[in-house]
């Protein structure tokens, strides 16, 4: 094969993903889309089919994967897919199902509409919150201390998009679609395929999608370039999954990054992780303790 079609095989991975996991939920059995388990496990089967990919398709050579950070990032793949996304449900997805019953609101129009274009419906009402949310986080000190530890991993691999503080995590499983009429296949459907672009525009993989993709959703150029360094540097491409939210608000901007972290890159244990946010919290009674022992 020349290098030319290789590298355009590669470049293709992500948006075959996609068109996979969409032909998957087209037409699985209704048995398959009632099965709560079955996006834990299409999410957990792409996961590793990207892990795999980054052994065989390796991007950067900082970026490797070893047993420590494996296993932190299993660790928060694990957590948002278990406690995080049932807070989210109890506290969020539920009660705007009740809201939804007791204020008789009714969308029969999303239901009316072909798989697909209900798919789009939701994967851009979710990523619309998310960029809101993600762009607040950058922009405002107290939520920028729960999504910072994300932006202090030093390395970038496929479970990267699942590390970081719990409260951003609960935060950003946060949405409104569950007040639209969706049919359940489109509606799981929209959250595989925001799974697998988020996975990709996270991974050590060396797939650059042609613009067909590039233009809609997130790639790991865009997504690394908002891991850069310096903290200026990250306000731009806040798009989780959709890059193309971006373009439209004018927070667009074109680069890669290869050095990614925070302040001196040094990388934070899970503990430090936990506590990031309280940190002033932390410091002020610390300095108080100082100053009381100090008087006295
Ligand atoms: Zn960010
Ligand atoms: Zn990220």
């Amino acid at each position: 094969m020349s290098s030319g079609i290789k590298k355009l095989a590669v470049d293709c991975i992500p948006p075959a993903t996609v068109a996979a996991v969409v032909a998957f939920w087209a037409w699985a059995p209704d048995s398959m889309i009632a099965n709560p388990w079955t996006l834990l496990v299409v999410n957990s089967v792409v996961t590793a089919f990207v892990l795999g990919l980054e052994l065989v398709f390796e991007r950067h050579e900082g970026w490797r994967i070893n047993r420590q950070e494996f296993f932190t990032d299993l660790f928060y793949f694990v957590l948002i897919n278990t406690v995080i996304s049932r807070m989210a449900f109890i506290l969020s997805e539920a009660p705007l199902h009740a809201l939804k019953e007791t204020w008789g609101i009714a969308t029969p129009w999303v239901t009316a509409m072909p798989f697909l274009a209900q798919v789009a419906l939701v994967v851009f009402l979710w990523e619309f919150g998310q960029y809101w949310m993600h762009r607040l986080m950058h922009n405002w000190e107290p939520f920028w201390l729960t999504h910072a530890p994300h932006h202090h991993i030093t390395q970038l691999n496929a479970m990267k998009g699942a590390v970081g503080n719990p409260i951003e995590l609960f935060l950003i499983s946060l949405g409104i679609v569950a007040l639209f009429d969706v049919s359940p296949a489109a509606y799981l459907c929209a959250f595989a395929v925001t799974n697998v672009v988020a996975t990709y525009a996270h991974a050590n993989v060396k797939s650059d999608p042609p613009l067909f993709y590039s233009f809609f959703f997130t790639t790991i150029r865009h997504h690394s370039f908002h891991h850069s360094v310096g903290y200026e540097n990250t306000r731009c491409n806040y798009g989780n999954s959709l890059i193309l939210i971006d373009r439209m608000f004018g927070t667009y901007k074109e680069g890669e990054g290869i050095l990614v972290g925070q302040d001196d890159r040094r990388r934070l244990t899970i503990w430090e992780q936990f506590v990031f946010p309280f940190k002033p919290l932390i410091a002020m009674v610390e300095r108080r303790k100082g100053s009381s022992s100090a008087a006295g």
